[in-house]
Protein backbone atom coordinates (compact mmCIF):
# COMPACT_ATOMS: atom_id res chain seq x y z
CA UNK A 1 0.00 0.00 0.00
CA UNK A 2 1.24 3.26 -0.79
CA UNK A 3 2.38 5.38 2.27
CA UNK A 4 0.64 8.34 1.99
CA UNK A 5 -2.82 6.24 1.62
CA UNK A 6 -5.22 5.24 4.07
CA UNK A 7 -7.86 3.13 4.27
CA UNK A 8 -10.85 4.56 6.68
CA UNK A 9 -12.99 1.67 7.21
CA UNK A 10 -14.81 0.23 10.21
CA UNK A 11 -17.43 -1.86 11.87
CA UNK A 12 -20.34 0.00 12.33
CA UNK A 13 -22.22 -0.76 15.75
CA UNK A 14 -25.54 -2.21 14.29
CA UNK A 15 -25.25 -3.52 10.91
CA UNK A 16 -22.26 -5.08 9.62
CA UNK A 17 -19.32 -2.85 8.48
CA UNK A 18 -19.17 0.77 7.89
CA UNK A 19 -17.00 3.06 5.60
CA UNK A 20 -16.49 6.46 7.82
CA UNK A 21 -14.99 9.33 5.41
CA UNK A 22 -13.12 12.05 7.24
CA UNK A 23 -13.77 14.95 4.86
CA UNK A 24 -13.36 15.50 1.42
CA UNK A 25 -11.40 14.93 -1.73
CA UNK A 26 -11.72 11.37 -2.66
CA UNK A 27 -11.22 8.84 -4.80
CA UNK A 28 -12.34 5.39 -5.33
CA UNK A 29 -9.50 2.97 -5.61
CA UNK A 30 -9.38 0.73 -8.57
CA UNK A 31 -8.80 -2.38 -7.03
CA UNK A 32 -10.83 -1.87 -4.23
CA UNK A 33 -13.92 0.44 -5.72
CA UNK A 34 -15.66 0.39 -1.89
CA UNK A 35 -12.29 1.59 -0.05
CA UNK A 36 -12.59 5.15 0.02
CA UNK A 37 -8.97 6.59 -0.48
CA UNK A 38 -6.99 9.65 0.59
CA UNK A 39 -4.18 11.08 -0.04
CA UNK A 40 -2.67 12.55 3.96
CA UNK A 41 0.12 15.09 4.60
CA UNK A 42 1.84 14.42 7.22
CA UNK A 43 1.28 17.43 9.83
CA UNK A 44 4.04 19.54 10.70
CA UNK A 45 5.76 18.11 13.53
CA UNK A 46 8.07 15.65 11.39
CA UNK A 47 7.89 14.43 7.91
CA UNK A 48 6.98 10.55 8.26
CA UNK A 49 7.28 10.68 12.13
CA UNK A 50 3.52 10.55 12.26
CA UNK A 51 2.98 7.33 10.07
CA UNK A 52 5.48 5.13 11.61
CA UNK A 53 3.67 5.51 15.13
CA UNK A 54 3.12 2.60 17.19
CA UNK A 55 -0.85 4.15 17.28
CA UNK A 56 -0.91 4.81 13.94
CA UNK A 57 0.91 1.46 12.71
CA UNK A 58 -2.29 -0.14 15.21
CA UNK A 59 -5.12 1.98 14.33
CA UNK A 60 -4.00 1.36 10.35
CA UNK A 61 -4.01 -2.51 10.85
CA UNK A 62 -7.46 -2.58 12.56
CA UNK A 63 -8.97 -0.38 9.40
CA UNK A 64 -7.31 -2.74 6.77
CA UNK A 65 -8.97 -5.89 9.12
CA UNK A 66 -12.26 -4.28 8.97
CA UNK A 67 -11.95 -3.30 5.38
CA UNK A 68 -12.73 -7.02 4.62
CA UNK A 69 -16.00 -6.82 6.50
CA UNK A 70 -18.54 -6.71 3.03
CA UNK A 71 -21.30 -4.09 3.23
CA UNK A 72 -24.52 -6.08 1.95
CA UNK A 73 -26.17 -6.77 -1.67
CA UNK A 74 -28.60 -3.96 -2.50
CA UNK A 75 -30.95 -5.52 -5.16
CA UNK A 76 -32.97 -2.89 -6.65
CA UNK A 77 -35.92 -3.61 -8.84
CA UNK A 78 -36.90 -1.06 -11.61
CA UNK A 79 -34.54 0.81 -13.55
CA UNK A 80 -36.40 3.44 -14.24
CA UNK A 81 -34.65 6.99 -12.44
CA UNK A 82 -35.47 6.27 -9.51
CA UNK A 83 -33.98 2.82 -9.19
CA UNK A 84 -30.83 3.87 -11.72
CA UNK A 85 -30.49 6.50 -9.13
CA UNK A 86 -30.16 4.78 -6.39
CA UNK A 87 -27.28 2.81 -7.82
CA UNK A 88 -25.57 5.43 -9.02
CA UNK A 89 -25.62 7.35 -5.88
CA UNK A 90 -24.68 3.95 -3.92
CA UNK A 91 -21.67 3.52 -5.86
CA UNK A 92 -20.59 6.97 -6.46
CA UNK A 93 -21.66 8.98 -3.27
CA UNK A 94 -20.94 6.36 -1.19
CA UNK A 95 -18.37 4.18 -2.56
CA UNK A 96 -20.86 0.71 -2.30
CA UNK A 97 -18.89 -2.33 -4.45
CA UNK A 98 -20.70 -2.34 -7.96
CA UNK A 99 -20.19 -5.87 -7.55
CA UNK A 100 -22.55 -5.50 -4.39
CA UNK A 101 -25.66 -3.70 -6.31
CA UNK A 102 -27.85 -5.44 -8.65
CA UNK A 103 -30.64 -4.00 -10.59
CA UNK A 104 -33.76 -6.26 -11.78
CA UNK A 105 -35.91 -4.69 -14.71
CA UNK A 106 -38.75 -6.27 -16.26
CA UNK A 107 -39.01 -5.03 -19.05
CA UNK A 108 -36.29 -5.18 -22.12
CA UNK A 109 -34.85 -1.46 -21.77
CA UNK A 110 -33.60 1.06 -19.21
CA UNK A 111 -36.11 4.28 -18.48
CA UNK A 112 -39.41 2.57 -17.47
CA UNK A 113 -41.53 6.09 -18.30
CA UNK A 114 -39.17 7.50 -20.20
CA UNK A 115 -38.93 5.68 -23.03
CA UNK A 116 -38.42 6.35 -26.75
CA UNK A 117 -40.12 3.87 -29.75
CA UNK A 118 -38.31 4.27 -33.13
CA UNK A 119 -40.10 3.39 -35.82
CA UNK A 120 -38.80 1.51 -39.37
CA UNK A 121 -39.39 5.01 -41.39
CA UNK A 122 -36.85 6.72 -38.80
CA UNK A 123 -39.29 8.47 -36.39
CA UNK A 124 -38.42 8.85 -32.74
CA UNK A 125 -41.78 8.18 -30.88
CA UNK A 126 -41.45 9.38 -27.17
CA UNK A 127 -44.02 7.36 -25.09
CA UNK A 128 -46.03 10.42 -24.35
CA UNK A 129 -44.96 14.31 -24.78
CA UNK A 130 -42.30 14.78 -22.31
CA UNK A 131 -39.21 17.45 -21.67
CA UNK A 132 -35.77 17.84 -20.34
CA UNK A 133 -36.58 20.41 -17.63
CA UNK A 134 -32.45 21.41 -17.57
CA UNK A 135 -32.95 23.35 -14.32
CA UNK A 136 -34.49 20.75 -12.52
CA UNK A 137 -31.66 20.44 -9.06
CA UNK A 138 -31.07 16.71 -8.62
CA UNK A 139 -31.39 15.91 -12.08
CA UNK A 140 -28.41 18.36 -12.69
CA UNK A 141 -26.46 16.27 -9.97
CA UNK A 142 -27.39 13.05 -11.62
CA UNK A 143 -26.29 14.16 -14.99
CA UNK A 144 -23.42 16.11 -12.99
CA UNK A 145 -24.00 19.39 -14.97
CA UNK A 146 -21.35 22.18 -14.40
CA UNK A 147 -23.19 25.45 -14.82
CA UNK A 148 -26.00 24.68 -17.14
CA UNK A 149 -24.43 22.13 -19.65
CA UNK A 150 -25.50 18.59 -19.76
CA UNK A 151 -23.43 15.87 -21.29
CA UNK A 152 -22.30 16.78 -24.74
CA UNK A 153 -23.05 12.94 -26.05
CA UNK A 154 -27.15 14.34 -25.07
CA UNK A 155 -26.75 16.74 -27.83
CA UNK A 156 -29.90 18.67 -25.67
CA UNK A 157 -31.82 21.40 -28.16
CA UNK A 158 -33.95 23.46 -26.69
CA UNK A 159 -37.68 24.75 -27.12
CA UNK A 160 -38.65 28.02 -26.85
CA UNK A 161 -39.23 30.08 -23.44
CA UNK A 162 -43.37 30.36 -23.75
CA UNK A 163 -45.62 29.19 -26.12
CA UNK A 164 -47.77 29.97 -29.29
CA UNK A 165 -51.54 29.58 -28.43
CA UNK A 166 -54.55 29.37 -30.38
CA UNK A 167 -57.40 31.44 -28.78
CA UNK A 168 -60.80 30.36 -29.11
CA UNK A 169 -61.93 33.13 -31.47
CA UNK A 170 -59.14 31.32 -33.75
CA UNK A 171 -56.71 33.75 -33.67
CA UNK A 172 -53.21 33.62 -32.89
CA UNK A 173 -50.63 35.02 -30.03
CA UNK A 174 -47.43 34.28 -28.90
CA UNK A 175 -46.25 34.55 -24.84
CA UNK A 176 -42.64 34.48 -24.67
CA UNK A 177 -40.04 35.06 -21.82
CA UNK A 178 -39.30 38.88 -21.94
CA UNK A 179 -36.15 38.28 -20.04
CA UNK A 180 -35.31 35.45 -22.20
CA UNK A 181 -36.54 37.07 -25.77
CA UNK A 182 -35.52 39.35 -29.13
CA UNK A 183 -36.84 43.06 -28.62
CA UNK A 184 -39.70 41.69 -31.56
CA UNK A 185 -40.47 38.97 -29.52
CA UNK A 186 -40.86 41.09 -25.96
CA UNK A 187 -43.41 43.85 -28.21
CA UNK A 188 -45.30 40.68 -29.64
CA UNK A 189 -45.77 39.31 -26.01
CA UNK A 190 -46.89 42.59 -24.30
CA UNK A 191 -49.19 43.02 -27.38
CA UNK A 192 -50.48 40.11 -27.37
CA UNK A 193 -54.12 39.57 -26.60
CA UNK A 194 -54.32 37.44 -23.39
CA UNK A 195 -55.11 39.21 -20.43
CA UNK A 196 -54.49 42.93 -19.28
CA UNK A 197 -51.56 45.27 -19.06
CA UNK A 198 -51.98 44.47 -15.33
CA UNK A 199 -51.70 40.10 -15.79
CA UNK A 200 -48.30 40.88 -17.34
CA UNK A 201 -47.12 43.08 -14.86
CA UNK A 202 -47.96 40.92 -12.19
CA UNK A 203 -46.75 37.55 -14.57
CA UNK A 204 -43.07 39.60 -14.95
CA UNK A 205 -43.09 40.58 -11.61
CA UNK A 206 -43.79 36.54 -10.43
CA UNK A 207 -41.13 35.79 -12.87
CA UNK A 208 -38.51 38.04 -11.22
CA UNK A 209 -38.70 37.33 -8.11
CA UNK A 210 -38.79 33.78 -8.75
CA UNK A 211 -35.38 34.05 -10.09
CA UNK A 212 -34.09 36.31 -7.30
CA UNK A 213 -35.13 34.70 -4.75
CA UNK A 214 -34.95 31.32 -4.90
CA UNK A 215 -32.13 30.20 -7.68
CA UNK A 216 -29.64 29.28 -4.71
CA UNK A 217 -32.00 27.29 -3.45
CA UNK A 218 -34.82 26.20 -5.37
CA UNK A 219 -36.00 23.37 -3.19
CA UNK A 220 -37.10 25.50 -0.28
CA UNK A 221 -40.48 26.65 -2.41
CA UNK A 222 -40.99 22.77 -1.82
CA UNK A 223 -40.66 23.60 2.12
CA UNK A 224 -43.18 26.51 2.09
CA UNK A 225 -46.37 25.93 1.90
CA UNK A 226 -49.00 27.93 2.03
CA UNK A 227 -52.33 27.63 3.29
CA UNK A 228 -56.01 29.19 2.37
CA UNK A 229 -57.89 28.82 5.12
CA UNK A 230 -57.58 25.05 6.49
CA UNK A 231 -56.13 24.04 3.88
CA UNK A 232 -53.01 24.23 1.06
CA UNK A 233 -53.03 26.40 -1.06
CA UNK A 234 -53.86 25.10 -4.96
CA UNK A 235 -52.34 26.57 -8.33
CA UNK A 236 -55.37 27.97 -9.37
CA UNK A 237 -55.32 29.73 -5.98
CA UNK A 238 -51.85 30.98 -6.61
CA UNK A 239 -52.72 32.56 -9.37
CA UNK A 240 -55.90 34.31 -8.30
CA UNK A 241 -54.68 37.89 -8.85
CA UNK A 242 -54.94 36.89 -12.61
CA UNK A 243 -57.84 37.47 -14.85
CA UNK A 244 -59.68 34.84 -16.16
CA UNK A 245 -58.59 35.05 -19.41
CA UNK A 246 -54.98 34.81 -19.22
CA UNK A 247 -55.75 31.80 -16.72
CA UNK A 248 -57.53 29.93 -18.97
CA UNK A 249 -55.58 30.74 -21.88
CA UNK A 250 -52.34 30.05 -21.39
CA UNK A 251 -51.52 28.90 -17.51
CA UNK A 252 -54.20 26.17 -17.70
CA UNK A 253 -53.42 24.64 -20.99
CA UNK A 254 -49.44 25.12 -20.38
CA UNK A 255 -49.53 23.33 -16.45
CA UNK A 256 -52.22 20.92 -17.82
CA UNK A 257 -50.04 19.78 -19.90
CA UNK A 258 -47.13 19.67 -17.58
CA UNK A 259 -48.84 18.16 -14.85
CA UNK A 260 -51.70 16.04 -16.64
CA UNK A 261 -54.34 17.62 -14.34
CA UNK A 262 -56.13 20.54 -13.49
CA UNK A 263 -54.76 23.81 -11.89
CA UNK A 264 -57.16 22.93 -9.00
CA UNK A 265 -55.52 19.78 -8.31
CA UNK A 266 -52.07 20.83 -7.72
CA UNK A 267 -50.40 22.17 -4.63
CA UNK A 268 -48.90 25.77 -5.17
CA UNK A 269 -45.70 24.59 -4.00
CA UNK A 270 -45.19 22.33 -7.10
CA UNK A 271 -46.92 24.91 -9.45
CA UNK A 272 -44.40 27.25 -8.11
CA UNK A 273 -41.68 24.84 -8.00
CA UNK A 274 -42.16 24.40 -11.80
CA UNK A 275 -42.43 27.79 -12.66
CA UNK A 276 -38.95 28.37 -11.09
CA UNK A 277 -37.49 25.36 -13.14
CA UNK A 278 -39.21 27.06 -16.56
CA UNK A 279 -38.15 30.65 -15.42
CA UNK A 280 -34.14 29.97 -14.64
CA UNK A 281 -33.81 26.51 -16.85
CA UNK A 282 -34.89 25.68 -20.51
CA UNK A 283 -37.32 22.91 -21.70
CA UNK A 284 -35.23 20.56 -24.31
CA UNK A 285 -35.15 17.21 -26.26
CA UNK A 286 -32.06 15.01 -26.66
CA UNK A 287 -30.67 14.87 -29.91
CA UNK A 288 -28.30 12.13 -30.23
CA UNK A 289 -31.12 9.76 -31.71
CA UNK A 290 -31.99 8.32 -29.17
CA UNK A 291 -35.42 10.47 -28.13
CA UNK A 292 -35.85 10.89 -24.30
CA UNK A 293 -34.50 8.18 -23.83
CA UNK A 294 -31.35 9.23 -24.25
CA UNK A 295 -31.19 9.91 -20.36
CA UNK A 296 -32.04 6.67 -19.02
CA UNK A 297 -29.69 5.15 -21.67
CA UNK A 298 -26.71 7.70 -20.60
CA UNK A 299 -27.04 6.50 -16.95
CA UNK A 300 -27.18 2.80 -17.53
CA UNK A 301 -24.06 3.37 -20.10
CA UNK A 302 -22.24 5.33 -17.15
CA UNK A 303 -23.08 2.02 -15.02
CA UNK A 304 -21.85 -0.63 -17.27
CA UNK A 305 -18.58 1.42 -18.48
CA UNK A 306 -17.14 3.00 -15.22
CA UNK A 307 -18.73 0.39 -12.49
CA UNK A 308 -18.95 -2.37 -14.64
CA UNK A 309 -22.74 -3.25 -13.73
CA UNK A 310 -25.63 -4.50 -16.03
CA UNK A 311 -28.88 -4.22 -15.46
CA UNK A 312 -30.80 -7.41 -15.27
CA UNK A 313 -33.87 -7.12 -18.27
CA UNK A 314 -36.63 -9.20 -18.37
CA UNK A 315 -36.76 -9.70 -14.72
CA UNK A 316 -39.96 -8.80 -13.32
CA UNK A 317 -39.75 -9.92 -9.65
CA UNK A 318 -43.21 -10.86 -8.42
CA UNK A 319 -41.93 -12.47 -4.98
CA UNK A 320 -39.86 -10.20 -2.44
CA UNK A 321 -38.62 -13.40 -0.35
CA UNK A 322 -36.68 -14.45 -3.43
CA UNK A 323 -34.92 -11.52 -3.18
CA UNK A 324 -34.30 -10.58 0.14
CA UNK A 325 -32.52 -13.18 2.13
CA UNK A 326 -29.71 -11.09 3.46
CA UNK A 327 -30.00 -8.54 1.14
CA UNK A 328 -31.40 -4.90 1.14
CA UNK A 329 -34.49 -4.57 -1.10
CA UNK A 330 -34.92 -1.35 -3.30
CA UNK A 331 -38.55 -1.38 -4.63
CA UNK A 332 -37.72 1.49 -7.28
CA UNK A 333 -40.81 0.13 -9.31
CA UNK A 334 -44.20 2.24 -10.38
CA UNK A 335 -47.06 2.82 -7.91
CA UNK A 336 -48.81 -0.34 -8.68
CA UNK A 337 -46.36 -2.83 -9.03
CA UNK A 338 -44.99 -1.33 -5.71
CA UNK A 339 -48.40 -1.74 -4.16
CA UNK A 340 -48.85 -5.18 -5.25
CA UNK A 341 -45.35 -6.23 -4.14
CA UNK A 342 -45.70 -4.94 -0.61
CA UNK A 343 -49.43 -6.32 -0.60
CA UNK A 344 -47.38 -9.72 -1.13
CA UNK A 345 -44.67 -9.04 1.46
CA UNK A 346 -47.02 -8.31 4.32
CA UNK A 347 -49.04 -11.43 3.66
CA UNK A 348 -45.54 -13.53 3.87
CA UNK A 349 -44.90 -11.72 7.00
CA UNK A 350 -40.69 -11.49 6.19
CA UNK A 351 -40.18 -8.19 7.96
CA UNK A 352 -39.63 -6.65 11.20
CA UNK A 353 -43.10 -5.63 13.31
CA UNK A 354 -42.41 -2.19 12.81
CA UNK A 355 -42.13 -2.53 8.89
CA UNK A 356 -45.14 -4.97 9.47
CA UNK A 357 -46.63 -2.08 10.28
CA UNK A 358 -45.44 0.80 8.33
CA UNK A 359 -46.20 -1.39 5.31
CA UNK A 360 -49.88 -2.00 6.18
CA UNK A 361 -49.97 2.23 7.06
CA UNK A 362 -48.75 2.68 3.48
CA UNK A 363 -50.83 0.12 1.87
CA UNK A 364 -54.21 1.78 3.55
CA UNK A 365 -52.96 5.28 3.21
CA UNK A 366 -51.11 6.37 -0.22
CA UNK A 367 -51.18 3.16 -1.51
CA UNK A 368 -55.03 2.13 -1.00
CA UNK A 369 -57.19 2.78 -3.98
CA UNK A 370 -60.62 1.54 -5.58
CA UNK A 371 -61.59 -1.26 -6.58
CA UNK A 372 -59.31 -0.96 -9.87
CA UNK A 373 -56.04 -0.61 -7.93
CA UNK A 374 -54.21 2.14 -7.99
CA UNK A 375 -54.44 2.75 -11.61
CA UNK A 376 -57.77 4.68 -12.01
CA UNK A 377 -57.57 6.56 -9.16
CA UNK A 378 -54.44 7.64 -8.39
CA UNK A 379 -52.44 7.99 -11.32
CA UNK A 380 -53.08 10.67 -14.39
CA UNK A 381 -53.42 9.69 -17.72
CA UNK A 382 -50.55 11.02 -20.86
CA UNK A 383 -52.85 10.32 -24.32
CA UNK A 384 -50.31 11.55 -27.25
CA UNK A 385 -50.89 11.04 -31.18
CA UNK A 386 -48.19 11.44 -33.43
CA UNK A 387 -48.27 12.45 -36.82
CA UNK A 388 -45.58 12.81 -39.73
CA UNK A 389 -45.72 15.77 -42.01
CA UNK A 390 -43.87 16.45 -45.56
CA UNK A 391 -40.77 18.39 -45.73
CA UNK A 392 -37.69 18.93 -43.03
CA UNK A 393 -39.47 21.81 -41.43
CA UNK A 394 -43.50 22.23 -40.54
CA UNK A 395 -44.51 24.77 -42.99
CA UNK A 396 -44.79 28.76 -41.91
CA UNK A 397 -48.24 28.19 -42.88
CA UNK A 398 -48.66 26.29 -39.74
CA UNK A 399 -46.16 27.90 -37.50
CA UNK A 400 -43.86 30.90 -37.13
CA UNK A 401 -41.65 29.75 -34.78
CA UNK A 402 -41.74 25.89 -35.09
CA UNK A 403 -39.34 25.69 -32.04
CA UNK A 404 -42.20 26.47 -29.66
CA UNK A 405 -45.22 24.83 -27.50
CA UNK A 406 -48.49 24.94 -29.26
CA UNK A 407 -51.06 25.99 -26.96
CA UNK A 408 -55.27 25.41 -27.14
CA UNK A 409 -56.78 27.79 -24.92
CA UNK A 410 -59.77 26.50 -22.84
CA UNK A 411 -62.81 28.75 -23.70
CA UNK A 412 -65.55 30.57 -21.42
CA UNK A 413 -68.70 28.68 -21.58
CA UNK A 414 -71.85 29.70 -20.05
CA UNK A 415 -71.71 27.74 -17.02
CA UNK A 416 -68.59 29.36 -15.91
CA UNK A 417 -66.41 25.92 -16.46
CA UNK A 418 -64.35 26.66 -18.94
CA UNK A 419 -64.47 24.08 -22.30
CA UNK A 420 -61.45 22.40 -22.76
CA UNK A 421 -60.50 21.11 -26.21
CA UNK A 422 -59.63 17.92 -26.80
CA UNK A 423 -55.96 18.72 -28.31
CA UNK A 424 -54.27 20.64 -25.15
CA UNK A 425 -51.21 21.24 -26.63
CA UNK A 426 -49.31 20.16 -29.51
CA UNK A 427 -45.25 20.68 -30.95
CA UNK A 428 -43.32 19.57 -33.45
CA UNK A 429 -40.37 17.75 -31.75
CA UNK A 430 -38.19 17.49 -35.36
CA UNK A 431 -37.75 21.31 -35.37
CA UNK A 432 -36.13 20.85 -31.95
CA UNK A 433 -34.38 18.30 -32.02
CA UNK A 434 -33.55 16.86 -35.74
CA UNK A 435 -33.20 13.04 -34.92
CA UNK A 436 -37.03 12.85 -34.22
CA UNK A 437 -37.64 12.40 -38.20
CA UNK A 438 -36.20 10.92 -41.02
CA UNK A 439 -34.41 13.94 -42.65
CA UNK A 440 -37.32 14.70 -45.26
CA UNK A 441 -40.22 14.35 -42.75
CA UNK A 442 -40.93 17.06 -39.68
CA UNK A 443 -42.64 15.65 -36.56
CA UNK A 444 -45.80 16.18 -34.97
CA UNK A 445 -46.95 15.45 -31.52
CA UNK A 446 -50.64 16.26 -30.26
CA UNK A 447 -51.57 15.50 -26.40
CA UNK A 448 -55.22 15.27 -25.50
CA UNK A 449 -56.64 15.81 -22.47
CA UNK A 450 -58.24 13.70 -20.66
CA UNK A 451 -61.45 15.32 -19.50
CA UNK A 452 -62.08 16.39 -22.83
CA UNK A 453 -61.68 12.63 -24.39
CA UNK A 454 -63.89 11.62 -21.83
CA UNK A 455 -66.47 13.72 -22.86
CA UNK A 456 -65.89 12.58 -26.34
CA UNK A 457 -65.26 8.71 -26.62
CA UNK A 458 -64.33 6.33 -23.95
CA UNK A 459 -61.11 5.33 -24.54
CA UNK A 460 -60.12 2.10 -24.82
CA UNK A 461 -58.06 -0.40 -22.36
CA UNK A 462 -55.22 -0.70 -24.68
CA UNK A 463 -51.71 1.15 -24.46
CA UNK A 464 -51.04 2.05 -28.29
CA UNK A 465 -53.41 3.62 -30.05
CA UNK A 466 -55.00 2.24 -33.47
CA UNK A 467 -56.04 5.51 -35.61
CA UNK A 468 -59.54 5.49 -36.34
CA UNK A 469 -61.82 7.84 -33.95
CA UNK A 470 -59.47 9.42 -31.89
CA UNK A 471 -57.64 9.97 -34.79
CA UNK A 472 -60.71 11.67 -36.41
CA UNK A 473 -61.31 14.11 -33.60
CA UNK A 474 -57.75 15.13 -33.51
CA UNK A 475 -57.98 16.28 -37.30
CA UNK A 476 -61.36 18.03 -36.86
CA UNK A 477 -59.64 20.17 -33.57
CA UNK A 478 -57.04 21.02 -36.06
CA UNK A 479 -59.14 21.92 -38.98
CA UNK A 480 -60.51 24.90 -36.63
CA UNK A 481 -57.27 25.64 -35.73
CA UNK A 482 -55.98 26.10 -39.42
CA UNK A 483 -58.99 26.75 -41.34
CA UNK A 484 -57.34 27.47 -44.67
CA UNK A 485 -54.32 24.95 -44.46
CA UNK A 486 -56.88 21.50 -44.23
CA UNK A 487 -54.21 20.35 -47.67
CA UNK A 488 -51.14 20.60 -45.12
CA UNK A 489 -53.23 18.61 -42.05
CA UNK A 490 -54.61 16.33 -44.87
CA UNK A 491 -51.44 14.94 -45.93
CA UNK A 492 -50.38 14.10 -42.27
CA UNK A 493 -50.15 10.62 -42.21
CA UNK A 494 -50.76 9.00 -38.46
CA UNK A 495 -47.88 7.18 -37.09
CA UNK A 496 -49.13 6.06 -33.40
CA UNK A 497 -50.94 7.02 -30.38
CA UNK A 498 -49.79 6.27 -27.18
CA UNK A 499 -51.94 6.08 -24.29
CA UNK A 500 -49.90 5.64 -20.95
CA UNK A 501 -51.68 5.46 -18.27
CA UNK A 502 -49.74 5.57 -15.52
CA UNK A 503 -48.29 8.82 -16.84
CA UNK A 504 -47.93 10.32 -13.05
CA UNK A 505 -48.96 10.15 -9.74
CA UNK A 506 -51.74 11.42 -8.86
CA UNK A 507 -51.27 14.51 -6.31
CA UNK A 508 -53.68 13.89 -3.32
CA UNK A 509 -54.56 16.19 -0.57
CA UNK A 510 -53.80 14.48 2.65
CA UNK A 511 -56.22 16.39 5.60
CA UNK A 512 -54.78 20.06 4.59
CA UNK A 513 -51.70 19.08 2.86
CA UNK A 514 -50.99 18.35 -0.68
CA UNK A 515 -48.92 14.86 -0.25
CA UNK A 516 -45.63 15.28 -0.93
CA UNK A 517 -43.59 12.94 1.34
CA UNK A 518 -40.15 13.52 1.40
CA UNK A 519 -38.71 11.26 4.07
CA UNK A 520 -35.73 8.38 2.74
CA UNK A 521 -38.06 5.94 1.90
CA UNK A 522 -37.20 3.80 4.77
CA UNK A 523 -39.58 0.44 5.44
CA UNK A 524 -37.30 -1.45 7.37
CA UNK A 525 -33.76 0.19 8.09
CA UNK A 526 -31.07 -1.59 6.48
CA UNK A 527 -33.38 -4.04 4.36
CA UNK A 528 -36.27 -2.45 2.63
CA UNK A 529 -36.84 0.97 0.94
CA UNK A 530 -38.98 2.55 -1.13
CA UNK A 531 -38.50 4.87 -3.87
CA UNK A 532 -40.17 6.58 -7.06
CA UNK A 533 -41.96 9.68 -8.26
CA UNK A 534 -44.65 8.65 -6.75
CA UNK A 535 -42.28 8.95 -2.87
CA UNK A 536 -41.65 12.48 -4.23
CA UNK A 537 -42.56 15.22 -6.52
CA UNK A 538 -44.40 13.57 -9.64
CA UNK A 539 -41.67 14.69 -11.82
CA UNK A 540 -38.40 13.15 -13.07
CA UNK A 541 -36.62 15.56 -10.93
CA UNK A 542 -39.06 13.82 -7.74
CA UNK A 543 -37.84 10.31 -8.77
CA UNK A 544 -34.24 11.13 -9.05
CA UNK A 545 -34.52 12.99 -5.25
CA UNK A 546 -36.23 9.84 -4.03
CA UNK A 547 -33.68 7.77 -5.76
CA UNK A 548 -30.62 9.59 -3.63
CA UNK A 549 -32.95 9.80 -0.49
CA UNK A 550 -32.68 5.89 -0.30
CA UNK A 551 -29.58 5.62 -1.36
CA UNK A 552 -28.34 7.94 1.62
CA UNK A 553 -30.87 6.41 3.79
CA UNK A 554 -29.10 2.86 3.16
CA UNK A 555 -25.94 4.21 3.79
CA UNK A 556 -27.10 5.68 6.88
CA UNK A 557 -27.97 2.12 8.09
CA UNK A 558 -24.65 1.02 7.94
CA UNK A 559 -23.25 4.04 9.12
CA UNK A 560 -21.45 4.97 5.71
CA UNK A 561 -20.90 8.56 4.86
CA UNK A 562 -21.04 10.44 1.59
CA UNK A 563 -18.20 11.64 0.26
CA UNK A 564 -19.45 14.04 -1.52
CA UNK A 565 -19.31 17.61 0.27
CA UNK A 566 -22.23 18.61 -2.10
CA UNK A 567 -25.22 16.20 -0.84
CA UNK A 568 -28.10 17.71 -0.66
C1 LIG B 1 -46.12 10.84 -20.95
C2 LIG B 1 -45.30 11.31 -19.80
C3 LIG B 1 -44.80 12.59 -19.80
C4 LIG B 1 -44.01 13.04 -18.75
N1 LIG B 1 -43.46 14.26 -18.84
C5 LIG B 1 -42.58 14.64 -17.91
C6 LIG B 1 -41.83 15.83 -18.08
O1 LIG B 1 -41.94 16.49 -19.11
N2 LIG B 1 -41.00 16.22 -17.08
C7 LIG B 1 -40.86 15.46 -15.94
O2 LIG B 1 -40.10 15.85 -15.06
N3 LIG B 1 -41.53 14.32 -15.77
C8 LIG B 1 -42.36 13.87 -16.73
N4 LIG B 1 -43.02 12.69 -16.59
C9 LIG B 1 -42.87 11.96 -15.33
C10 LIG B 1 -41.57 11.18 -15.25
O3 LIG B 1 -41.33 10.51 -16.46
C11 LIG B 1 -41.69 10.17 -14.12
O4 LIG B 1 -42.01 10.89 -12.96
C12 LIG B 1 -40.41 9.38 -13.86
O5 LIG B 1 -39.89 8.88 -15.05
C13 LIG B 1 -40.73 8.26 -12.92
O6 LIG B 1 -39.58 7.46 -12.73
P1 LIG B 1 -39.59 6.24 -11.71
O7 LIG B 1 -38.25 5.65 -11.71
O8 LIG B 1 -40.16 6.69 -10.43
O9 LIG B 1 -40.66 5.19 -12.27
P2 LIG B 1 -40.74 4.39 -13.65
O10 LIG B 1 -40.22 5.21 -14.74
O11 LIG B 1 -42.15 3.93 -13.76
O12 LIG B 1 -39.77 3.15 -13.46
C14 LIG B 1 -40.16 1.98 -12.79
C15 LIG B 1 -39.44 0.81 -13.44
O13 LIG B 1 -39.69 -0.36 -12.65
C16 LIG B 1 -39.94 -1.44 -13.52
N5 LIG B 1 -40.74 -2.44 -12.77
C17 LIG B 1 -42.01 -2.27 -12.31
N6 LIG B 1 -42.38 -3.38 -11.64
C18 LIG B 1 -41.34 -4.24 -11.67
C19 LIG B 1 -41.13 -5.53 -11.14
N7 LIG B 1 -42.07 -6.17 -10.43
N8 LIG B 1 -39.93 -6.14 -11.36
C20 LIG B 1 -38.95 -5.50 -12.07
N9 LIG B 1 -39.12 -4.25 -12.59
C21 LIG B 1 -40.28 -3.63 -12.38
C22 LIG B 1 -40.68 -0.82 -14.69
O14 LIG B 1 -40.61 -1.63 -15.85
C23 LIG B 1 -39.94 0.50 -14.84
O15 LIG B 1 -38.84 0.37 -15.71
C24 LIG B 1 -43.78 12.19 -17.64
C25 LIG B 1 -44.29 10.91 -17.62
C26 LIG B 1 -45.01 10.46 -18.70
C27 LIG B 1 -45.48 9.04 -18.73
Amino acid sequence: MNPTTLFVLHAGADAGASVQVLGSSFSASRKHPRCLVRKRQPERRGRLQRFSSPAWRQRLRRQVLQAQVELPQVRIVGAGLAGLTTAIALIEEYGWDPASVSIFEASDTVGGRVRTDRLPEGYLLDRGFQVVLEAYPEQKRLFRVTGAAYPDELKLRRFLPGATVCLPNGTWAYVGDPLRSDLGDVWTTLLAPLGTIQDKARVGWMRLQTQLRYTSNPNSILEQVNMNGNREETAEEALAALTPGLRQSFFSPFYRGIFLDELYNISSRLFRYVYHMLAVGYASLPDNGHGIGALPRFLAQRLRDEHGLTIHYGQRVTDLSTLADRAVLVLAADVASTKKLLEQASVANRFSPKAQADIRKLLCGWLAAGADGVHETLQRVSTCLYFGGEGAEPPEALITRPRSLVLAADAPSPSGMPRRPLVNNLCFPSAVARSYAPSNKYLVSCTVVETALHQQLDPKDNDLLPGGELEALVRTQLYKWYPSQRHLLDDWSFLRGYRVRGAQPRQRLNGERFVMPNEDGCLDAGRLYVCGDWCDTPTANGAIHSGYRVAGGIAKAFSVHSRSTSSR
